[in-house]
């Protein structure tokens, strides 16, 4: 399989000449764990403790967003207004204990293959994660050894604004000290994605939960893989393609 026509609509659209890729920039919730199933589940709970309704599937529609600003489109769509910063601690608590009590979160399928291929072509890694729950942000250093230094992870708290806006991106390649044409993304989820290529990065997109293919096109990703296994497969060809594409 080639990515090379993949990559030369990508260069031309940038009017980058090549993508060097030095840096992957890779989120943590559906990419590198099989968490969203557990956050759909605990949101859920929390949410209908409040006595509002609310469906198991919009949440995956929502991911990638920081907790309060989950909380404040709910509570704009029922209350007309945005949660207190008081609501917002406190509801977003309440969601983190519910999902530390959920069964077990298990590693992507897939997932250590690619970060693996990553460590041995050499590529630096940046956790770009939307999410603020240390149950999984420390169980990293287990599951990816040496993958993720302490100083190569964007969280929720060092950002202002979530995804989909392009900072958490855009801090990610900073901390990396590269330019956008010098990074790759790898994203499980439109509002990700759409975060990714608003800060201009070759944006890969893995479909691992129920989200639909039309939506990460939509969100705008490069290219899309059907599952992790299939990426972490196809992704010593992508580096290579990549390393050897160029535009004048
Ligand atoms: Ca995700």
């Amino acid at each position: 399989m080639t990515f090379v026509p993949i990559i030369e609509s990508f260069l031309k659209a940038r009017h980058y000449k090549a993508v060097q890729p030095l840096v992957a920039l890779i989120d943590m919730d559906g990419t590198l764990y099989d968490s969203m199933g557990n956050h759909a589940r605990a949101w859920q709970r929390m949410v209908q403790e409040l006595g509002i309704d609310c469906s198991y599937e919009e949440f995956f529609m929502h991911e990638g967003r920081t907790g309060a600003a989950t909380i404040d489109l709910i509570f704009e769509r029922v209350y007309g207004r945005k949660a207190t910063s008081q609501e917002h601690e406190e509801y977003y608590q309440r969601k983190a204990t519910y999902f530390t009590q959920m069964p077990p979160v298990e590693v992507m399928p897939g997932a250590q293959a690619m970060i693996s291929t990553l460590m041995e072509a050499g590529v630096r890694r940046v956790l770009v994660t939307g999410s603020g729950q240390s149950s999984l942000i420390n169980r990293l250093d287990a599951d990816f050894p040496g993958a993720f230094p302490a100083e190569m992870r964007v969280t929720s708290r060092d950002v202002t604004k979530g995804k989909p806006h392009p900072e958490p991106y855009m801090r990610a390649m900073q901390i990396a000290r590269v330019r956008p044409s010098q990074c790759i993304a790898i994203e499980n989820a439109p509002l990700g994605v759409k975060s990714a290529v608003d800060a201009g990065a070759f944006t890969i997109a893995v479909t691992t939960g129920p989200i639909p293919y039309e939506e990460m096109e939509k969100a705008g990703a490069t290219v899309i893989f059907p599952s992790m296994e299939d990426f972490a497969q196809k992704l010593p060809m992508l580096l290579f393609q990549l390393l050897t594409t160029t535009i004048e």
